[in-house]
């Protein structure tokens, strides 16, 4: 590059000499107004520097330069695009607003995953004790009713139904304290992380322990399977694969109100795949997406509700034993 701008700076000067009369170079695009003996003082100059020692010092240290800005450049363009991609893979938050007392945000995307646990065994096809009250034995949803009222009329395969099919599912009857079991299934087929298996089991209607495929993929700490969505991840994970027999077993005290206010809050166990996640966890109030948790309800019993996340979730043997 030097060799080519020196050339053509004595180009240049002799171009201008030839317009001054004094040298016969092949073309001219200048007209220079410089003294003649300067101009041709200039164009020696540039041509002998060429072969000059000093000058191929130069470039050597300009080139040796170049590879330094190059390769420190190209450095810091992939550690850039790597941090910029990891960030960006992390699922979760850093806008939403703090959880009461705590030092996480709902959603929170530094908030540490669960550990990663093997599962239990022994909490599929359990046997509903004679107390319970089925709420779905592969035969029928009558105990169910649709948001629109109209009937459930959707195939019933292998003792499990789909709540894609089925859309959302509330319970025909309320409840306050509880103890339920319910099995559920992901697809197998993979989905955006947000919504792989997405479904859950909404108590009182408004409080979500969080159904999502939560094996091979995950989202934020406090929306895996077995959370109390955006306010309580679960202890552990000990999610089963995509397609696998999965359950939980619910413990719901329900909470208590005096003189219309809320005296007790409502607290909840839950056990998933046979193994402890939420221990007698206190419910901060309605579960919502990216804000703080809504306001309690006023009243002290409601319907389970099966969520609906354009995922085709499957359910089965499902049943419920009301505690007072
Ligand atoms: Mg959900």
């Amino acid at each position: 590059m030097l060799k080519i701008f020196l050339a053509f700076i004595g180009w240049c000067v002799n171009l201008s000499n030839y317009k001054a009369g004094n040298l016969s170079p092949k073309g001219c695009v200048a007209d220079r107004q410089l003294c003649p003996c300067v101009r041709t003082a200039i164009g020696v100059a540039c041509r002998l520097a060429i072969r000059f020692p000093a000058v191929h010092r130069v470039k050597s240290a300009i080139a040796d330069a170049r590879k330094i800005f190059l390769t420190i450049t190209t450095y810091f363009v992939c550690g850039l695009s790597v941090f910029l991609f990891a960030a960006e893979d992390l699922p979760g938050y850093t806008d939403c607003p703090f959880l009461p007392d705590s030092k996480w945000r709902v959603h929170d995307q530094t908030r540490p995953q669960p550990k990663i646990v093997s599962s239990g065994t022994g909490d599929l096809n359990v046997t509903p004790p004679n107390d319970a009250i089925v709420l779905f034995d592969g035969t029928n949803f009558d105990a169910w009713r649709r948001n629109n009222g109209k009937p459930i009329d959707v195939p019933i395969e292998n003792g499990a139904f789909n709540i894609h099919q089925t859309g959302q599912l509330r319970t025909k009857q309320v409840f306050g304290d509880f103890q339920l079991h319910l099995e559920w299934s992901t697809p197998t087929k993979r989905e955006d992380r947000m919504n792989w298996g997405n479904s859950g089991v909404f108590i009182m209607d408004r409080f979500e322990i969080q159904i999502i495929e939560s094996h091979d993929s995950f989202i934020y700490a406090d929306g895996n399977a077995g959370a109390i969505y955006g306010q309580f991840p679960p202890l552990v994970n000990p999610a089963r694969k995509a397609g696998d027999w999965q359950s939980f077993d619910i413990f719901f005290t329900a909470p208590q109100l005096d003189e219309n206010k809320l005296s007790v809050p409502a607290y909840v166990t839950v056990v998933y795949n046979g193994v402890l996640v939420q221990n007698h966890q206190q419910i901060l109030g309605t579960t919502l997406h990216r804000v703080l948790p809504g306001t309690y309800p006023l009243k002290e019993t409601g319907s389970i509700m099966l969520q609906e996340h354009h995922s085709g979730v499957k359910f089965r043997n499902i049943w419920i034993r009301p505690l007072k």
